[in-house]
């Protein structure tokens, strides 16, 4: 039994998990979009972007090494809802995978679908265009609250998180436990413009240079992390509405995570799409009602929140099929991630995260594949910021990792995927004018 089953196993003891006969615990999943999880006070961060989120932070199990599987919205959204990766439930890409309606097949039901099945009253508020209704997400959710797909003229459209939130809120006044509430919000993703009192709210300063040294990233770029510093600190403070609120409510069960971080001029990339830490690496901030505090250093992925939440609350649902797993009742030894695929790219770069324990050091080794064949190896334990490719160096680790990917995929590409559904003749114009290829 290796030292994490081991330590999982004593959490279990621990931890107050829910009786059997009481009443199902209501849950709350919030992701927020864009987040990287080393912007956050609650990861280290030297600024005070995220009080509210903080706060909870400290109530609750923190992961310190939580990936995301993709670094697009709407492919991890759909493994975060189905508990598998991208390779699986076959939505790999935004605008393009519009097509797949959720769960045709058991195997790919939402969470949604399956706490509705189990009587949950379910409820979802979504903030942007990658996650409208006709996206997929919506099956399941009893009530779903979204933008429209796109405008009257074809533009992306998107709300802020004040909106989001208060919708939310005017749900919750009325709803009847137990209930399963998404909340997604899409501050901080671009244009990184925070409303008053939170625009310019924090300003560069010796600090942020350190931050951005250690990490590679160009001095002229801190004007981009000033203002996007600016979004999480006015979506943490909408969230503080959220949290306040569910704090009257009494036990809820609050998820906080992200679809993706945010490259900042990291690794030469501003945005997302790219398959570096700082793309991937997201919060997970797991509430449980009387449960376990604290932090994990551990691997997890955004496919294992509805298993841990499963086992923790008692739902007694049936994962069996799916890539999660349960992180309270042991570790994972991989995880995988992958880019967006697209008409110009239609094979995506993978990246797989192994852990293992040579001479009593936690390494967690990093490979990243990529589309021309080049491979490039991290120990991203030693080396946060993957500055130093060890793929020459360790050959073995190199060959290890790659096995692995390749047998986590084909497994998970031998399930059946999402069946698509034809475009109507008014979705075909309009993803066509957004600029996305079907
Ligand atoms: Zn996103």
């Amino acid at each position: 039994m290796n030292v994490w089953l081991r330590r999982a196993a004593g959490w279990l003891a621990a931890i107050g998990l829910v009786g059997c006969g009481d009443p199902p615990t209501s849950i709350v999943l919030v992701t927020v979009d864009t987040l990287r999880a080393d912007h956050l006070g609650s990861y280290g961060y030297f600024r005070d972007t995220s009080p509210h989120l903080d706060r909870l932070a400290s109530e609750s199990l923190l992961f310190e090494n939580a990936y995301a599987t993709s670094s697009n919205t709407l492919p991890s959204h759909v493994s975060i809802l189905t508990s598998t990766y991208p390779a699986r439930h076959g939505v790999e890409g935004n605008f393009r995978f519009y097509k797949h309606p959720l769960a045709t097949d058991d195997s790919l039901q939402s969470m949604a679908q399956r706490l509705r099945a189990a009587g949950f009253d379910t409820a979802a508020f979504t903030s942007a265009s990658a996650l409208a209704e006709p996206s997929g997400v919506a099956a399941g959710f009893a009530s779903f609250y979204g933008t429209p797909p796109y405008d009257s003229v074809k533009q992306r459209t998107e709300f802020r998180a004040e909106q989001t939130v208060s919708a939310a809120l005017e749900w919750l006044s009325t709803a009847a436990a137990p209930f399963f509430l998404w909340l997604h919000v899409f501050d901080p993703h671009l244009p990184y413009a925070a409303p008053a009192p939170y625009q310019d709210f924090f300003a560069t300063s010796p600090e942020l240079h350190a931050f951005m040294r250690e990490r590679r990233i160009p001095r002229h770029l801190a004007g981009a992390a000033n203002a996007y510093d600016d979004e999480i600190r006015y979506a943490d403070a909408q969230l503080g509405r959220l949290f306040e609120r569910l704090r009257e409510l009494g036990p809820v069960a609050i998820v906080v995570t992200a679809d993706h971080g945010e490259g900042l001029g990291q690794h030469r990339h501003e945005k997302h799409s790219e398959i570096w830490n700082e793309q991937l690496r997201v919060p997970l901030i797991v509430h449980l009602p009387n449960g376990y505090r604290g932090r994990r250093t551990d691997l997890a992925s955004t496919v294992d929140i509805f298993p841990t939440l499963s086992g923790a609350l008692n739902l007694h649902l049936d994962f069996g099929s799916s890539d999660g797993i349960d992180l309270l009742a042991g570790s994972r030894s991989h995880l995988v991630s992958q880019t967006p695929v697209s008409i110009e790219q239609p094979r995506a770069d993978y990246a797989i995260v192994g852990s293992s324990i040579d001479d009593t050091v936690l390494r967690h080794w990093k490979l990243r594949t990529r589309k021309d064949g080049r491979h490039q190896l991290f120990d991203v334990a030693a080396d946060p910021h993957e500055l130093s490719n060890l793929a020459s160096a360790r050959p073995a680790t190199r060959s290890e990792l790659k096995r692995n990917l390749d047998d986590i995929l084909s497994a998970s590409r031998s399930h059946p995927r999402l069946a698509p559904r034809e475009l109507t003749p008014e979705e075909r114009e309009a993803i066509r004018a957004l600029g996305y290829a079907e």
